[in-house]
């Protein structure tokens, strides 16, 4: 299955010069939407994680199937202002300005390890919310796992320079 060939490259979106990889087509291949999720399951079977989390929204496609797959709980991290119980955030960088991510203080434990999913890894930003999030809450991260990474931006070395370990599908 080559998962590239399910992903439509839309040029000048959501800006002039950028070129937006969309995983719409492989949401609509069932096979493919399969094969990407029992991927991301046999590369993270064995990496001990208790809880899986992602942020919304493209993050949730990949991360619910995966949790369902693997048999573990799936901890969704939100925008401001979307979940209804008490929460925790962290402020992360982004390429240009800054944005929250919100999680509820009960969704992870001290001794939890989260495998962290997202649909795509370019700047690292994300990511790295994601990550400060888990360890604000006191639990390690036991893996971060992509269906695709944008070779050509700092997102990846950017997580190896922080010691941490990343998976990703396509690349
Ligand atoms: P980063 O924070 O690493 O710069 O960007 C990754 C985040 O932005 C992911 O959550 C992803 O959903 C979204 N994103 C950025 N560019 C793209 C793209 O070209 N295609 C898709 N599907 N998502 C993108």
């Amino acid at each position: 299955m080559n998962l590239r060939e399910h992903i439509r490259d839309i040029p000048n979106y959501p800006k002039e010069g950028i070129v937006f990889f969309d995983i719409t087509p492989l949401l609509s291949s069932p096979k493919a939407f399969r094969f990407a999720v029992d991927q991301l399951a046999e590369k993270f079977g064995s990496r001990g994680a208790t809880k899986i989390a992602a942020a919304e929204a493209r993050g949730f496609i990949f991360a619910a199937p995966l949790a369902y797959t693997m048999g573990l709980p799936f901890v969704p991290m939100r925008k401001p202002g979307k979940l209804p119980y008490r929460t925790m955030s962290v402020t992360y960088d982004l390429e240009y300005g800054t944005d929250t991510l919100c999680m509820h203080v009960d969704a992870i434990e001290r001794d939890d390890k989260v495998l962290i999913i997202d649909d795509l890894l370019a700047t690292g930003g994300t990511v790295n919310g994601m990550i400060k999030i888990v360890e604000q809450a006191g639990a390690s991260v036991a893996g971060l796992g992509f269906v695709i990474e944008l070779g050509f931006l700092p997102g990846g070395q950017i997580l190896r320079e922080a010691g941490f370990d990343h998976t990703c599908l396509l690349n």
